[in-house]
């Protein structure tokens, strides 16, 4: 039996790894859950999990929620470290970050130092802190769960780190893959909140369509695998069945394949090194009729371009960059800015922040701060 905690369990992949805990309760016992809002969602999943610990960052919600649960033997947490201080409970074996934001860093770090797998869905800590996170992990105990890094992982198995030529990402393209480039700028959050082939949260899917989030996955990828930006190649894949390949020395390329769906590499990020058996769509590839690749448009998507130099450059630019981004999203959302100004004003973000090379924990939470200011500035 293993002890999880799910960080974020009312959000997406929050929601679909419950689903795979409850489909394996006789190997997953979940100890802990923590959300920021969707207090009734959460006393839902409380009731049915009964977990020892449940971290609510909103101490209003708290309230309610100790209300409701007052006298039973689930323990309430509230306040700014919530999430470290049940990370680091000694009973817990596996941490699924999948809270949404540079929120997840700090949990990232404690699990870590802390000797307990991290299930890695928050790709924002390694985009901000890669440099600090990954050498405080042994091999393996940080398991992807995004799936083109699963995808990758999976496929690593077929060879050597030093047998490894490149790796391929791919991306559907998100809804705009096929949408007038000079029409972009006119696009309203409703529209970029349609993704064509996953069903996620709002952060994500604005930076799916912006193809920020291939940005932020570039930025993973180089983390995760030792890799440097010109081993990470991204193709349009509308259909996103192959989820990512990895090319060897000797011209074999490896991919991971199947229907979309994330509870494939969060039950695998659970399960590793074994494979337990998960009820899927019937993988019918006549069905699927064809498989399309196609070159990504960097002009019409220069938030792409914005990845690869975080993933040259290094430093304070990923914190900078994850930052700004943020709020931008948020700004889109709001009906504050243009969808096209969302990677144009992180980009002026980006070039004017105060570069360091190999910054420390203050100094990337420095440089996260800094950028939310700068990006403030921008809005008004
Ligand atoms: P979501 O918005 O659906 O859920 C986010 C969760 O985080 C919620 O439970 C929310 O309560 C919690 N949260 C948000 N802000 C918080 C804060 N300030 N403090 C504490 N908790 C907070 O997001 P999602 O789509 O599930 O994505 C979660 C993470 O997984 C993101 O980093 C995303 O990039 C990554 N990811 C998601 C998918 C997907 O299919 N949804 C795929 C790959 C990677
Ligand atoms: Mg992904």
């Amino acid at each position: 039996m293993k002890n999880i905690v799910v960080l974020g369990s009312t959000g997406s992949i929050g929601k679909n790894t419950l689903e795979v805990a409850r489909n394996l309760k006789d190997t997953f016992q979940v100890v802990g859950l923590s959300s920021n809002s969707r207090w009734e969602l959460l006393a839902e999943q409380v009731e049915e999990f009964k977990p020892r610990y449940v971290a609510l960052t909103d101490s209003g919600l708290a309230e309610k929620l100790k209300q409701r649960f007052h006298g039973s033997q689930t323990k309430i947490l509230t306040g700014n470290h919530c999430l470290q201080e049940i990370v680091v409970k000694p009973e817990v074996d596996i941490v699924v970050s999948a809270v949404v934001g540079a929120v997840g860093l700090p949990a990232a770090i404690a699990t870590i130092e802390q000797g307990k797998t991290l299930a890695l869905a928050n790709k924002e800590s390694l985009v901000m802190a890669g440099h600090l996170v990954m050498p405080l992990a042994k091999k393996n105990q940080i398991l992807p769960v995004d799936s083109e890094h699963s995808a990758i992982f999976q496929s690593l198995h077929s060879g050597k780190p030093c047998e490894v030529k490149r790796v391929i990402i791919t991306a559907s393209g998100g809804p705009f893959c096929d949408y007038p480039a000079d029409k972009l700028s006119e696009v309203k959050p409703a529209q970029a909140l349609k993704h064509p082939t996953w069903q996620m949260g709002q952060k994500i899917t604005i930076d799916s369509a912006t193809l920020m989030n291939k940005a932020l996955e570039i930025i993973e990828a180089k983390w995760l695998f030792d890799l440097t930006a010109e081993q990470i190649d991204v193709v349009i894949h509308p259909q996103s069945i192959i989820h990512s390949m990895v090319e060897f020395c000797d011209g074999s390329v490896i991919a991971q394949m199947g229907l979309p769906d994330m509870k494939v590499p969060i039950q695998y990020a659970l399960t590793y090194p074994e494979r337990s058996p998960l009820d899927v769509r019937w993988f019918d590839l006549p069905a699927l009729g064809n498989l399309t690749f196609r070159k990504p448009d960097v002009e019409k998507f220069p938030a792409l371009r914005l990845g690869y130099h975080a993933a040259r450059e290094g430093g304070t630019t990923g914190a900078t960059l994850n930052a700004a981004n943020e709020v931008a999203v948020q700004a889109f959302l709001d009906g504050q800015i243009r969808f096209t100004e969302i990677a144009s004003h992180v980009e002026k973000v980006i070039n004017h922040h105060h570069f360091i090379k190999n910054p420390c924990l203050e100094e990337i939470l420095a440089a996260d701060a800094w950028a939310r200011q700068e990006m403030k500035k921008c809005l008004i």
